[in-house]
């Protein structure tokens, strides 16, 4: 197979996600590829994440590795030795430098394994805590309750360099007042990094069918724009202010650096049941998808050695419209001639019209959106698009 040989890429940074596809028990408003964890034997799938790492590296030859994600599903649930063995397995076959990002997804129910984890060479970790509200967690068919959050959180704090907290806005009838309850507690634990998501109904998600059931109905779009303009309002002065539409840090240091590969379409390694990756190589970029069920993933990376099943040619024109869709998400914006590699430009009457409406601004040879272009990221990415 081709080595990566595009310099332009190569800056934008080199990931690896690994996807753990089990949990405790799906939440209801989950759409993610995850299956009940039960009491499965983990070894099998562990191997083959492991296998699969080295077709990927005999696909992207030599690259430095910005950093691992561990992602899932719940990859909290593996032990520390577990997680150690693929990052010696990334080390071994990339090299894995010692400022390289090292994230992991934690349920607050899994904090006594936080520990054993950072001992593992995680450097930060990302926490489910989504409320400290015990009826909203409730709602959210979390396993684990505010208490719970806050005592991960402690321990969290004293494991890891860095700290993520994952928090969930805009449930039904919520209002701008409890949000604010929650933001200000969020706020006030000084964690470094704050992913603050809207709740969206998913088609598939077991939330989708009890609203179709008439069980209860999403937030209205205008509220759920208030509190999203409130959300940015209110970490910008409480020293979180955003630097994604749904992420905030800190201070630099603390962003997201493996988010970043894909916000700024970088190339990314994707292990796992049904992690997708994307990779530069000497015949083009290509978009890769692995087989998306635990127990064929296994069979199929037993049988051939590798995990993905779709490896599709990406056109300059796709790659173009996925590099405006991802970078716009930064609040930072995209350089006005990020497409020039591609052959192609942003569209100038539509920057003007929407630089009209309040949407973006264009300044330092950048262009960004504006927060009420947050509220309407897709229909403006694609109206600047080629
Ligand atoms: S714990 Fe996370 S990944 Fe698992 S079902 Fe809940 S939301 Fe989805």
């Amino acid at each position: 197979m081709s080595e990566s040989s595009d310099a332009a890429v190569s800056d934008r940074g080199f990931a690896i996600y690994v996807h753990w596809p089990y949990c405790a028990r799906k939440c209801p408003y989950c759409d993610f590829n995850v299956f009940a964890a039960k009491d499965r034997d983990p070894e099998p799938l562990l191997a083959a994440i492991n296998a699969d790492l080295g077709d990927w590296r005999a696909r992207s030859g030599p690259r430095e590795v910005t950093s691992v994600f561990f992602g899932g599903g719940t990859p909290s649930l593996l032990s520390g030795g577990q997680i150690a063995s693929i990052l010696e397995r990334i080390d071994s076959l990339w090299g894995l430098g010692a400022d390289a990002e090292v994230t992991l997804e934690a349920n607050p129910e899994d904090r006594a394994r936080l520990p054993d984890i950072a001992r593992a060479g995680v450097d930060r970790v990302s926490l489910g805590v989504q409320s400290l509200d015990e009826e909203e967690l409730r709602f959210l068919g979390r396993l684990h309750r505010p208490e719970d959050a806050l005592d991960a959180f402690d321990l969290a704090r004293k494991s890891f360099p860095s700290v993520s907290l994952d928090f969930i806005y805009g449930l039904p009838e919520q209002t701008l007042d409890a949000w604010a309850v929650q933001l200000d507690r969020a706020l006030e634990l000084g964690a470094d990094h704050l992913s603050l998501y809207e709740l969206s109904v998913e088609p598939g998600a077991a939330f989708a069918y009890a609203v179709r059931r008439g069980e209860w109905a999403p937030m209205d779009d205008d509220v759920a724009a208030d509190l999203m303009e409130f959300t940015y309002e209110r970490t910008a002065s409480g020293g979180m202010p955003a630097y994604e539409i749904s992420n905030h840090a800190r201070s630099p240091e603390h962003r997201s650096r493996h988010n970043s590969v894909y916000w700024r379409s970088g190339d990314w390694v994707g292990v796992g049941p049904g992690a997708h990756g994307r990779l530069t190589t000497e015949s083009g970029r290509v978009a890769i998808e692995c087989e998306r069920q635990p127990a064929r993933y296994v069979e199929q990376v037993t049988n051939t050695g590798r995990g993905w099943r779709v490896s599709e040619p990406l056109s300059e024109l796709d790659q173009a419209r996925e590099r405006v869709s991802m970078g716009l998400r930064m609040t930072s914006g995209i350089p006005v001639g990020d497409l020039a590699d591609l052959g192609f430009s942003l569209d100038g009457d539509a920057i003007a019209e929407l630089t009209e409406q309040g949407l973006i601004t264009k300044a330092d040879g950048r262009v960004a959106l504006t927060i009420a272009g947050r509220l309407a990221a897709d229909r403006v990415a694609a109206m600047i698009s080629p």
